[in-house]
């Protein structure tokens, strides 16, 4: 089976459909698997819920999703953020709002959890380092745990007395071997490590490979469409540095 993993779509309409193309490019899925935060910061959330719904995900709740429905105080955000979140709660129906406040806080999928932050706060926990990578093994059961939130492509893997980091880099598949691994596959939306192509993952059950994308998209619309929405001007020229 092969399964497309998207996070931190972030009402990223741009990003999202040059990467839904760029996964039927390379042969189509089977599955799609949506670590959450589908709103947020960008400029057309009802138009990313559609389309991802399109897809039939597997989605968990990211922390501006509930934001946006509030299921999670808006003190919670920096003062951008909770400003495009009340923009977004004004944009979204009554059935996008009902969707966004039905999703689960984690799923389990075959070997995997799917949480948005962490296994053990799912919200709001940045799986940043080696050490929080190592304190949240212990907050699940299966082998292998994918999270976004941070927005950077990387995966912790748990060695025998030590947690080892991989950076994930375009195109290179990381087998999984039955190792205990958290994986994140760099967000969709609004990329963080200072490349700003969009980047998700195609995961492959035959020969267990996992292998993260990045692909261009049209920046310079999305920045266009936020301007004209009057979102704040921080989240607009962040997207064309990655950062
Ligand atoms: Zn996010």
């Amino acid at each position: 089976m092969r399964c497309a993993i998207l996070a931190d779509i972030h009402s990223n309409l741009e990003a999202l459909s040059t990467v839904l193309k760029d996964i039927e490019d390379k042969g189509g899925v089977d599955e799609v698997w949506c670590l959450g935060d589908i709103v947020g910061y960008g400029p057309e959330p009802a138009g990313c819920i559609k389309l991802l719904r399109e897809h039939n995900p597997v989605c968990v709740a990211g922390n501006h999703d509930f934001g946006a429905v509030g299921k999670l105080e808006l003190t919670l955000f920096n003062p951008v953020a909770a400003q495009a979140c009340s923009w977004t709660a004004e944009k979204l129906s009554p059935e996008d709002l009902k969707y966004l406040e039905e999703l689960p806080m984690t799923v389990q999928k075959d070997d995997f959890l799917l949480a948005h932050g962490s296994p053990a706060s799912p919200l709001l926990e940045y799986v940043a380092s080696n050490s929080i990578a190592e304190k949240n093994f212990s907050y699940f059961e299966g082998l292998y745990c994918l999270v976004g939130h941070t927005h950077v492509p990387l995966a912790y893997k748990q060695e025998e007395n030590k947690i080892a980091s991989i950076s994930l880099s375009s195109g290179i598949g990381l087998v999984l071997r039955n190792s205990r691994i958290i994986i994140n596959p760099g967000a969709v939306g609004q990329p963080r490590d200072g490349d700003p192509r969009a980047s998700y993952a195609i995961y492959d059950s035959e020969g267990s490979l996992f292998r993260v994308y990045r692909v261009e998209y049209d920046v310079r619309a999305t920045q266009d469409k936020m301007m004209e929405a009057g979102l704040p001007v921080p989240l607009v020229t962040r997207l064309e540095v990655g950062r």
